[in-house]
């Protein structure tokens, strides 16, 4: 009798402790199912349809080619399972935001493998049919910018109906018709979960359905579904994780399919510390989902009140690239104490395939309220702006002999070329390079480009270049490329 008690009591444990250990299990296996054809994030169709392709010859997925986009390229669904609860998981309908196309070829790969899930998968199975679309925008992908290949933005033609992609996904849900959909995307890395001094790292939604955001049983199962996430992905990315902005927006696929009777949560990938290709918010995404399908089959989210999902912190933006803070700024003869807010922009190269940054100063003054993805505190310490080496160069190549090291320590953070005439608007060299002739002040100005020297008594400490921070004494800090003016 004791030893049956003992036996009800672990295995009650057990049971409760079910999800959290599915998902730390996944968490710890998961290079078993990371897709090694993707590792960035500028893949493009040509690097998925043969992913695909390779699906058609595995008698779990049923693979079919549903349409194409206006530049002709196939749009897929792809089902996995045969139990009578829907699910409907669509992504990248704005073609710059990847990262969970990356995480359905992870899921892909861990229905494909065989080993100690395998009663689990044969659960999710038995009780879901799983429909993935992945990458709705190809044309998109392929220069990676966010609307289709028209310029018009996917996300406000659910009504409308004008793009092929809009069309094709608006069908889909016709005729699944789904109990459960995620509309996968990204977000601005710059977002902070409120004002936490933290990045929202992934956001949840359940989409409102009308203007005065009425909550009917098929929102509300989204709502306790967000709460049990929450909670699960809460052990690996804690503070990280908010609510997106949840104002009804008509024109948009989320919340029409949630108006139209599909319990919808949309799942928006933002920022994560020196993770700029996104490599682990696609493994939480794969978590994510994947701990979605249980908690679905099993219906465990039904028991989730819906206070979780009311207190998850709303989207804010209090994120900058880089802070330097304390500074003392002196002009016109008087001194200042300052921080300034730097963004390091990604600016899309060579069609989209490649992307160079381009530094802008955004505020300057008390920041308090802020933090930095690089957060550095200078007291004791003043700002000038950077200098441009006196000498005048006549080939690039002659620059590729300098001693650049040894620029950075004199405060130099441009050279001037004579006359060249180089193609690309960035340079690999750790330096701006000035086309002679162009203005070449290095203004401190909100918009201008980050470029100073941060100095201690008559010490040069850090260079700033194109708002990457070096620091001269320990030679700690890299930048990732210079620009061309
Ligand atoms: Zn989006």
């Amino acid at each position: 009798m004791v030893k049956l008690l003992f036996f009800l009591i672990i295995s009650n444990q057990l049971l409760m402790a079910q999800d959290f250990d599915f998902a730390n299990r996944l968490y710890y296996d998961y290079e078993q199912y990371c897709e090694s054809a993707l590792t960035h994030r500028r893949f493009k169709h040509s690097d998925i349809k043969p992913l695909i392709e390779r699906l058609k010859n595995n008698n779990k997925f049923r693979v079919e080619e549903i349409g194409k986009s206006a530049e002709g390229k196939e749009i897929y669904l792809l089902t996995l399972g045969t139990g009578k609860t829907k699910v409907f998981l669509w992504s990248q309908m704005h073609g710059d935001e990847p990262t969970a196309t990356m995480a359905l070829f992870d899921i892909f790969n861990f229905f494909s493998i065989s080993d100690s899930f395998d009663p689990v998968r044969k659960e999710l199975l038995n009780k879901l049919t799983i429909y993935f679309m992945p990458m709705v925008n190809p044309d998109g992908a392929e220069i990676y910018q966010r609307r289709n290949i028209y310029e018009i933005d996917i996300n406000r033609d659910a009504v409308r109906q004008q793009t092929p992609e809009g069309i094709l996904l608006r069908q889909t849900f016709d005729r699944l018709r789904a109990h459960y959909g995620f509309n996968l995307h990204d977000q601005s890395t710059r977002y902070s979960v409120g004002n936490s001094f933290k990045s929202a790292a992934l956001s949840f939604l359940a989409p409102a359905t009308d203007y005065g955001k009425s909550i009917d049983s098929v929102r509300t199962n989204a709502i306790q579904l967000i709460g049990e996430l929450y909670k699960t992905l809460s052990q690996f990315i804690p503070g990280h994780i908010a609510k997106y902005a949840d104002d009804f927006e008509p024109r948009a696929f989320g919340d029409n399919f949630q108006k139209w009777g599909t319990s919808t949560i949309l799942l928006e990938s933002g920022g994560w510390k020196d993770d700029p290709e996104k490599q682990f918010l696609r493994k939480m995404n794969f978590i994510t989902l994947l701990s979605a399908f249980r908690s679905i089959a099993s219906n465990s989210f039904k028991n989730e009140s819906l206070e979780v999902y009311d207190q998850i912190l709303f989207n804010d933006k209090f994120i900058f690239d880089v802070v330097l803070r304390n500074l003392k700024y002196s002009r016109d003869g008087k001194s200042y104490l300052i921080d300034v807010g730097i963004n390091l922009n990604e600016i899309n190269f060579n069609n989209g395939s490649a992307f160079y940054y381009k530094s802008s100063i955004e505020d300057i003054g008390d920041l308090s309220v802020y933090f930095g993805y690089k957060d550095y505190d200078f007291t004791g310490m003043e700002i000038i702006p950077g200098k441009v080496f006196e000498k005048v160069f006549s080939s690039y190549d002659e620059l590729l002999s300098l001693d650049i090291k040894e620029l950075h320590k004199n405060g130099y953070t441009s050279v001037v070329l004579q006359g060249g005439n180089l193609e690309a608007p960035f340079t690999e060299l750790p330096i701006n390079i000035l086309i002679s002739g162009i203005d070449n002040s290095n203004e401190f100005m909100l918009g201008k480009r980050a470029d100073f020297t941060i100095t201690q008594g008559d010490e040069i400490r850090y260079v700033i270049i194109n708002g990457f921070p070096i620091d001269i004494k320990n030679s700690i800090g890299e930048i990732k490329n210079g620009l061309i003016y």
